[in-house]
């Protein structure tokens, strides 16, 4: 579905945004950066084109953090309740949208894990979707 739109929000409500297709990839991402980031054994992403994404709703509570011993990883949050929401990656050439924050199903599935080698032995992973050793590029 090429016109499919997705409307996400963080945990409190004050940031809501929209997402457009197409989707540029829908993959789980295991890496220790990802783990701190989300609390979580992997973060689950949807990625996007800039002009994909739309704000609705709280962009000024944004809150943005490029980890400096990084070259392209950053999180971004909500300053009031600190769940992560979309942000532009580092080269400012794509949108991360964490799927956690979606209220809306899209129509694909993930089709990849990503930073295999560096998974949490109690990661979730019961699928048969291609594992990556490192970065998905
Ligand atoms: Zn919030
Ligand atoms: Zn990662």
């Amino acid at each position: 579905m090429s016109d499919e739109v997705l409307q996400g929000s963080c945990l409190c409500g004050a940031i809501r945004y929209r997402v457009r297709a197409p989707f540029v990839r829908f993959a789980h991402c295991h890496c220790s950066r990802c783990r701190k980031a989300t609390g979580s054994g992997h973060a689950t992403n949807l990625v996007v084109a800039p002009a994909n994404l739309d704000w609705v709703a709280g962009r000024d509570q944004v809150q943005r953090f490029d980890l400096p011993s990084a070259k392209s990883f950053s999180t971004a949050v909500c300053r009031t309740c600190g769940s992560p929401v979309p942000r532009l990656s580092r080269d400012g050439q794509r949108v991360i949208v964490p799927a956690g924050s979606l209220d809306d199903v899209p129509s694909i599935q993930p089709t990849a894990r990503g930073y295999w080698d560096s998974r949490a032995p109690w990661s979730c992973s019961g699928d048969d979707l291609p594992r990556f050793p490192e970065s998905l590029g």
